[in-house]
């Protein structure tokens, strides 16, 4: 496959260091409220480039965090007198419901930084060892200016540094760089926790930096994330894994482009958002919303409006009528040669433009190419069974990597029915009700019913759910 390096600016051939396996790592959501669709192109597209690696038969090991303690998180908890955890807890929750209905595949670990800190003193301590920090009112601070390499991730050179000047917020204003907070000293009402450094409690870049190098080693693929994340977060995050370890951190980065909304990046701040589930609300299919989230190349951005949302849904509609056509065709036994070598180019066509930098407008419309041949073959009476059985097959393959061709999510096989249903139990048991109440809408999100009867837990197929086609 080839990818777009955002450290080299060029296409490059991805080469990972275990061969046939690649270890991925995508920065995740910071949990103070409902993700919005922004952010879901984002995690959509890692979807994408996580399947299409699978599809061309790679193991993927892939990481995203969890932000579960950050300046918002915090100024939340206080204003509504709470603790971090009643804050972030239901949004958790929600983040998994909405990444399972956009079809996204669950990566290896969803770490959380709360969980981390063990890991985010250590790296801050090696830092300090090697005289990349110097602490001020309390608070330690990375010194970029003490590593050389710093700003080659966001070609630094076009940007102003101000050498000395500080920055402890999670979030910059200004695109100067500045020497950025590792541990933040400890303030009125603020969690925190001990370290050498005093009390106090971690700078947001540095637990990307911790949970990364935990879960995937000191060195390793490919990271990823939105272009607002390039810099000073990325760069920032190779500074310290660098600056600790002294070998290379991550070898290909790549950043996907926002989403708009007339001509601005849709975020929270902005008030210009729709989540998720506002969207389904109004009686938006999913699969509808993936489609359009993912069928502009991820380098581009992508301005959000109703009228595509609803072209969209009409694309798709097009492969529904052939699934449905197919499934009625009254078809002669046998195959069509013309017809499975059209099938066969057609197939390639699509994988080699996914492995072309997820070249999505080439898979696309190679596939509604193959829709166009397919429904003429079937008017001409000229799709014989063993053909129209190889074109359901290739569709099905195909949209491993994509998600959206076929109407219904895959349905879940009994045993990994039966699996769930234990995963409940013992999480109820153990009294983890948010656990627990995850899996049962899980379940319920792809047409299981539980019902708990003297018996134990029984479960049955509902009938398929309006919305999602
Ligand atoms: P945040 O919760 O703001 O840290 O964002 C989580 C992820 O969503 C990051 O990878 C961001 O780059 C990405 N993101 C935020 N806003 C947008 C947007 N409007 N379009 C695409 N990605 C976004
Ligand atoms: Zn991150």
């Amino acid at each position: 496959m080839r990818v777009f390096n955002t450290l080299t600016r060029r296409l490059e051939t991805l080469t990972p260091r275990e061969p046939g396996h690649v270890r991925l790592y995508t920065c995740g959501p910071t949990v103070y409220d409902f993700a919005h669709i922004g952010n879901f192109r984002t995690y959509v597209w890692e979807d994408l480039l996580r399947r299409t690696l699978e599809l061309l038969g790679l193991r993927v090991t892939q990481v995203m965090n969890i932000t579960d303690i950050e300046d918002k998180i915090i100024a939340k908890a206080i204003a509504e007198g709470t603790t971090i955890d009643r804050v972030t807890a239901p949004y958790i929750q929600a983040f998994f419901e909405d990444i399972d209905t956009l079809g996204i595949r669950r990566a290896e670990h969803y770490p959380r930084a709360t969980e981390h800190i063990p890991e985010m003193i250590a790296i801050a301590k090696t830092l300090e060892a090697r005289g990349l920090t110097y602490v001020s009112q309390g608070s330690l601070y990375f010194r970029i200016d003490a590593f050389a390499p710093y700003g080659r991730l966001s070609n630094l050179e076009r940007r102003e540094i101000k050498v000395g000047a500080r920055v402890d917020s999670d979030e910059y204003d200004k695109d100067d760089a500045r020497d950025f907070v590792l541990w933040k000293g400890h303030r009125d009402g603020e969690p925190s926790w001990e370290s050498p450094f005093g009390p106090g409690r971690p700078g947001w870049h540095l637990e990307c930096s911790a949970m990364s190098m935990k879960y995937l080693g000191e060195s390793f693929d490919l990271h990823t994330g939105g272009v607002d994340n390039i810099f000073p977060h990325h760069e920032n995050e190779i500074a310290q894994s660098e600056g600790a370890t002294g070998h290379p951190f991550v070898t290909y980065w790549m950043h996907a482009a926002h989403l708009m909304v007339d001509g601005e990046k849709m975020a929270k701040s902005k008030g210009n958002f729709h989540t998720l589930r506002d969207l389904l609300a109004a009686g938006n299919d999913p699969r509808a919303i993936r489609y359009l989230l993912l069928a502009t190349h991820y380098r581009s951005s992508l301005n959000f409006t109703f009228d595509a949302l609803a072209r969209a849904a009409g694309e798709l509609a097009r492969f529904d009528a052939l699934q449905a056509r197919l499934a009625d065709a009254r078809v002669a036994e046998g195959r069509d040669a013309v017809f499975d070598a059209k099938l066969a180019a057609i197939d390639a066509e699509v994988r080699d433009a996914l492995a072309d930098d997820l070249n999505v407008s080439g898979a696309f419309g190679a596939l509604f190419r193959l829709v166009r041949e397919a429904n003429a073959a079937l008017d001409r009476n000229e799709l014989p069974a063993g053909s129209a059985a190889g074109l359901s097959e290739a569709l099905a393959r195909l949209d491993g990597a994509l998600g959206v061709i076929a109407a219904k999510p895959a349905e879940l096989l009994d045993p990994e029915i039966e699996a769930l249903i234990a995963q409940r139990q013992a999480a109820r048991k153990s009294k983890n009700f948010a656990e627990s109440d995850r899996i049962r809408d899980l379940l319920s999100g792809r047409g299981i019913v539980l019902e708990d009867t003297p018996q134990g837990v029984r479960w049955r197929r509902s009938l398929p759910s309006a919305g999602r086609g």
